[in-house]
């Protein structure tokens, strides 16, 4: 993971990147917008003192849900890294983009400067591939992660197997499975993260496939939501403090002073004003986050858009 790359990022942008992640073609799992944890995460948000707590895993179970069906979309970069197509001037692109394909259906720029385009059709979706440039920017294209990917989930999975085993790999390899990692929870009463009964999958299919074997067990394969991540200095959802350009906010009462200096009586949330502290499991607001990065793996859109979506519905 490049931070040095995301500290530039307002919230906005930092909601892109959260569904961008997903949408990338290099198979970065450590993205920041997303909380699966693995032990080198922890330890690196330590170091930036981000709180454990408020990036538990969390596995939400959606009840056969499958991947939306696919849309034409590619991801389309400069060849020249120094140059973010996301940042040059948005009406030049796109008629520089209609002049040599046609109009795009819809045009996005991702968190890393990249640009995700949804093709009209196949037709175009292939023209676009071929293209070495547009306008005046020479270019190349990639399928975005999430239309050669997916992500899955197995529960109770028995602690002593050993998923690193070679043998186990080889098996779950032979059923598509490109990554298996074991998703770990933050243990209150010992301040640590231990590792729980839960593997996470990575297909190399687009499609989440229903069940998997290993050993003598068929184990049922949820779609994985990562959990959403709260900032630790303006509680706020999306972004973490390292890239937080908000004002400071107490978890427990929302004045500006640290958080383990409060002595409140009254707790307040300062995402949904209610009587708890903004870190508090059951917010609503947390809950409105978690459906919203349900909406974003079912239907393969950015969290921005998805919030949107849930706070409409
Ligand atoms: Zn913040
Ligand atoms: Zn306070
Ligand atoms: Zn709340």
């Amino acid at each position: 993971m490049d931070e040095s790359e995301n500290t530039q990022f307002r919230t906005e942008d930092f909601y892109n990147a959260l569904s961008s992640s997903d949408l990338e073609t290099t198979d970065n799992e450590s993205q920041q917008g997303h909380s699966w944890t693995t032990q080198v995460k922890k330890r690196k948000r330590v170091a930036t003192g981000s709180p454990a707590t408020t990036h538990n895993n969390t596995v939400i179970r959606v009840p056969s849900l499958q991947n939306a069906p696919n849309k034409y979309l590619l991801i389309i970069a400069s060849i020249n890294p120094s140059i973010k197509l996301g940042r040059q001037n948005p009406i030049k692109i796109q008629k520089a983009l209609s002049d040599s394909v046609g109009v795009a259906k819809n045009l996005k720029q991702l968190a890393n400067g990249n640009l995700l385009i949804e093709c009209q059709d196949k037709h175009q979706w292939k023209a676009i591939q071929q293209r070495t440039s547009i306008g005046e920017w020479s270019i190349r294209t990639s399928l975005p992660k999430s239309t050669t990917s997916s992500a899955g989930v197995i529960y109770n999975v028995p602690l002593d197997f050993d998923i690193e085993d070679e043998d186990l790999k080889s098996v779950m390899k032979g059923q598509k499975v490109s990554k298996a990692t074991r998703l770990t929870y933050y243990d209150k009463n010992s301040n640590t993260r231990k590792t729980s009964r839960s593997v996470k999958l990575i297909f190399d299919v687009p499609i989440l496939p229903q069940t998997i074997n290993i050993g003598f067990n068929s184990y049922k394969i949820k779609l994985y939501v990562p959990n959403p991540i709260q900032c630790y200095k303006c509680q706020g959802y999306g972004h973490m403090a390292g890239n937080c350009s908000n004002k400071r906010k107490c978890r427990k009462c929302g004045e500006d002073h640290q958080s383990n200096e409060c002595n409140t009586e009254s707790p307040k949330c300062v995402n949904c004003k209610g009587d708890h502290p903004s870190n508090y499991k059951l917010c609503p607001s947390r809950e409105q986050q978690k459906q919203a990065l349900k909406v974003v793996k079912r239907d393969n859109i950015t969290l921005h858009e998805a919030n949107k979506q849930v706070k409409e519905s």
